[in-house]
Order: structure tokens, then sequence, then C-alpha cells
């Protein structure tokens, strides 16, 4: 006998229990778990009156707001798939993915309509559009407040689901390509929440501000195991750091997760703005999505006297398997140590096997200095990509994920992310990590941002190159950072060209596209398998 792991439980434990507690708060509305559980309702009705069945792919354009998450709920207690999509796209690749998806229906934000507009006509089954947001009175689509409150608040008739059904249709980010479409069960995504839950701490205290967005990634997950604990959700609808840090103190939050862009942002602000903001609140300050750079961790838990808790994983794992904390055993280390770890990400997360492989698939030595493929198998990883057999099998092998992300094993066992495979800088033969040549150039008091690419050079094949935000005002040279660099560290990882910009192109998530950097210099011609 078993209970299958499906995602509606989530929602129904937290109505049972928080049914009066606040569960969202966006803007100016305000939810309470049953409240949030009636629009729910009526929109599980609304979508059944559209036809939507077991399997039917709906989805969901919009920031981190209400309605985006009463989407979660109200699409699975029909069986249908969650399909939501990354707000900054272009119009083509929205044709392209709803199509791809063959998603039915289309839930946009009213803002973001503009860049569904245009390739409207060239959707071939989307059957219908309903727009959100309060300005939604585009007389041709369905407006979602008007079109849900036809509908009854009463429980719907739960389609029966087997934890092995579909439940997310998640692009990934596309920062090394063209996004893919992979496919999670609801049993993945509900062993992901229980085992997330868990590291992360979550109960019915927490009040989370949902700074990443909740189409993807790290900010997928959280839908789910802080309902589930019945904790209150904040929507951070603009990454803003004013807002944020406005929402932090109105809202008493005790966590948020975000890219370390994001923090990074905020750092910045909190240093020009120390005097009038009170950092008091026990937050947690969850990073996921890229590598932070080490100073980043001590900036958090000394400055501002918040906890750093990071995180690692991608779209094809629900998506964490690793947190960077300290192990029991390792107590005694230093702060210094134990910051140095923070920076790190980790060791396996329960229901997770995280190994570290060399090219015969032999895990590497846990010397700090062997680099290898991380290599997962996991209770929440993907059934595989949509409509793409043959990636999906350059990915799963043997049961084991091959995550593309290289990484080396300390001598303690915390795993460190030194690169992902397509950006490591192969210079006369030797491997450098972009991200280790970032932590050091973070170091310097001038740079805002840096990305560290590889350079196309006659004598060693690549050589690093690196991207600067400069701080406003700065004159800092090209000249000078390339001698602090080599300050710092072996003479061939520092870079040997500098060149300054506005600002570092990004993907939603805050992720840095290093793709477009290399372009200057390959074009598209940079291969790396
Ligand atoms: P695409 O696969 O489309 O190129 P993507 O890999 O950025 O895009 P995601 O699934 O959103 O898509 O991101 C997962 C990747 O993000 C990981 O494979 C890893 O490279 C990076 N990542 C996530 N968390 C961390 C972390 N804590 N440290 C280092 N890298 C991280
Ligand atoms: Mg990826």
């Amino acid at each position: 006998m078993y209970v299958p792991l499906v995602l509606t439980q989530f929602l129904d434990r937290a109505v049972e229990l928080y049914g009066e507690k606040i569960a969202v708060i966006d803007e100016n509305k305000k939810v309470t778990y049953s409240e949030l559980n009636d629009r729910v309702n009526q929109l599980s009705h609304g979508l059944k009156a559209l036809n939507i069945k077991k399997g039917d792919k709906v989805a969901y354009l919009a920031p981190n707001t209400l309605e985006m998450l009463e989407g979660f709920y109200g699409v699975f207690q029909l069986g249908a798939v969650m399909t939501p999509l990354n707000t900054r796209l272009k119009p083509e690749d929205y044709q392209f993915i709803l199509n791809h998806s063959e998603s039915k229906v289309l839930f946009v934000e009213n803002e973001l309509f503009p860049l569904i507009q245009p390739i409207v006509p060239k959707l071939e089954t989307v059957e219908t559009i309903i727009v959100h947001g309060a300005e939604s009175n585009r007389e041709e689509y369905k407006s979602y407040d008007i079109w849900r409150e036809q509908f009854s608040k009463e429980s719907v008739e739960r389609v029966e689901l087997d934890e092995h059904d579909i439940a997310s249709l998640l692009y990934t980010s596309g920062t090394t390509g063209n996004p893919k479409g992979v496919l999670l069960t609801h049993r993945s995504n509900y062993l992901h929440a229980m085992s997330t839950m868990h590291h992360l701490r979550v109960s019915d205290q927490d009040t989370l501000l949902h700074v990443l967005p909740m189409f993807h990634v790290n900010g997928w997950g959280s839908p789910f195991y802080y309902t589930a604990n019945g904790a209150t959700q904040v929507m951070q609808r603009k990454v803003e750091p004013a807002s944020i840090f406005g929402n932090i103190q109105k809202h008493n939050a005790t966590v948020a997760h975000m890219a370390p862009t994001v923090l990074n942002i905020l750092l910045e602000y909190y240093s020009l703005n120390k005097e009038r903001l009170n950092t008091d609140q026990d937050m947690r300050i969850v990073i996921a999505g890229s590598a932070p750079p080490p100073a980043f961790v001590t900036k958090v838990e000394k400055d501002l006297g918040w906890e750093f808790i990071q995180v690692y994983g991608m779209t094809e794992i629900s998506p964490l398997v690793t947190i960077s904390q300290i192990r029991p055993q390792h107590s005694h280390l230093s702060i210094e140590e134990k910051h140095s770890t923070k920076a790190k990400t980790g060791y396996a997360m329960i229901g997770s096997e995280v190994r570290v492989v060399d090219e015969k698939g032999n895990q590497v030595p846990a010397d700090g200095k062997t680099i290898g493929e991380v290599i997962v198998r996991s209770n929440n990883a993907m059934e595989g990509y949509l409509k793409n057999p043959e990636a999906t099998s350059d990915t799963i092998k043997n049961g084991w994920l091959h995550t593309g992300d290289m990484a080396v094993v300390d001598t303690n066992g915390y795993i460190q992310i030194v690169d992902r495979k397509k950006d490591v800088i192969i210079s006369g033969g030797e491997n450098i990590s972009s991200i280790e040549v970032e932590g050091y150039l973070y170091n310097h008091p001038d740079v805002v941002e840096a990305a560290v690419v590889a350079a196309p050079h006659e004598k060693w094949g690549e050589v690093p190159h690196a991207v600067v935000v400069k701080r406003e005002g700065s004159n800092v040279s090209d000249q000078e950072l390339i001698n602090f660099a080599r300050s710092k560290m072996a003479h061939f990882k520092a870079p040997k060209s500098i060149s300054f910009i506005d600002a570092l192109p990004k993907t939603a998530s805050g992720k840095i596209q290093k793709v477009q950097l290399r372009k200057e210099f390959w074009g598209e011609k940079r291969k790396v398998n």
C-alpha cells in the first residue's frame, strides 16, 4: 500500500492546518490559505470548462504574482502540466516554446502581453489566452479575475494521479544555448520539496520573499515546500534593491532565495545606505544558480548579520541536489574557513547522490585540485527532455545524470564547482576556472561585476579575458586590474586583457550569459564538447 506522491497534497495540508493564516502577499493583495484554495478551485473549474484534461500543457508567462502561484495548484488538480515561461525571451522564442510544448491555454500578465501579441496568429495549439493584472481590459482576451469569478469555489473533482505522471515542463535557462524542455514528474518535484524543506529548515514561522522567478530552477521549487509548511509567501515582482530591502522589513521576511548577481546588487545598495537600513531580522539568504564569489559570504554573514546558504542544482533535477553548510564534524573550523567552505557547492542533499568523476567515470581524489564532471543520481531527476531523445541520452547515462559542470572535491569532502564544461578556459593545456578568476577580481574595491571568458590566442590556444563593470566614478585602468589579478593568482590564470562594460548580459534568473561575451571573439565558433 502506498500514497502516491502528488503535489496537490501540499496545498491540502496547508488549508487543513493553516487555513486562516496569510498565504500570499502580492502588493496590495493578501490572501489566507483557505482563500488561496478557493481561488485555486475556481481556476481548476475554469480550466475544466476550457476542456483541459490530464496531461494537457497550461503555460504561464508572469513575474512572481499571486495568480502564478495559484496556477501551480489549479493546474495540478486536473492532472494538467504546468509550463511556466521565462519572462525575458523574445516573441519568436515564445512561439517556439508554446508550439513545441503544445500548450493549450496561456495565462499572461498584462505588462508582458506585448511579447505575445505579435506571435498570436502563429500559435498552433493555444486555444485560449487569459490576461492577468488589474489593468487588463483587452477586449478580445479574457480578463483573469472576471473569468475566474464565474466559477465555483467548491472543490473540483480531482483527476486520479500517479506519482509518475508528469507535473511540469520547464525550459532550461538557455545560458549555454537554446532552452530545453525538461519533463518532471509529481514524484520528482515532491521528493525535491521534502529534501529541500528539511535542509533549509522551512517552517510555519517562515515568511519567504519570492525573489527568484518562480518560472524555473530554485524559484520553481519554493511554492511547494513553503506552501506545504504553511509559510507566508511575499511576491517580489521586480528585482530592485530598495524594494527588496523594503519588503524584507515591511513583512518581516525570514528567508529569500536569489542568484549571486542579485545579491551583488543588494550588497552594493547596502554599502551605500547602511545608516538607514535595518538588518536586525533573522534572515537566511539562499544563493542558487551560479557560484558566488567567496567575498559575498563574509559580506552577508558579517556585514548584514544574515545566514548565507548556498545550494546547487539545475532544471533537470527539480533543481537542487547539494547544499553548502558546515558539517557538524567541521564545527571547529575558523570563521574564515567556514566562510570559504560556504562559497563552495557543498555536499549532497538527502535523496540525491553526487559524484565528481574523471573521463573514465572514476571518482576524482578529494585533494581540492583534480577536476572532474559532476554526475548525479537523484529522486529529483527528470524523465528526459521533451521531444529530444538524443539530448536525453547524452545527459542520462547508466542512471546517472551528467551535469556538464566541472568540480573538485576538497580534503573535507565538500564539492566545489569550478566551472561549466563550456566555460572552462583551456590555456596551454591547463584548465582555468573562470569562476576562480572572477572570485579574485571581486576582491578589488572598484570591481562591481566581473565575467571571465576564453579569448583566442596564437600561442596558448586560449587565454582568460575579463569583462568588468566598474564602480561609478572609478577610473581604474585595465592594466591596473591585470596587475592586481597577477598579484593574487598564478600568472597564467590572470586575465590577459580586460574590457569594461556598463552591464553584463544576463538571463532572467540573473545568470551571466558568457556565450554572448564570447561571441565578440569567436562568433558562434568556439565549440567545447
Ligand atoms: P542551459 O542548460 O539552457 O544552458 P542553464 O544550465 O543555466 O541553461 P539552469 O538549469 O537554469 O539552466 O541552471 C543550471 C546550471 O546553473 C548548473 O548546471 C550550473 O552550471 C549552474 N549553477 C546552479 N547553481 C550553482 C551553484 N551554486 N554554483 C555554481 N553553479 C551553479
Ligand atoms: Mg544547463
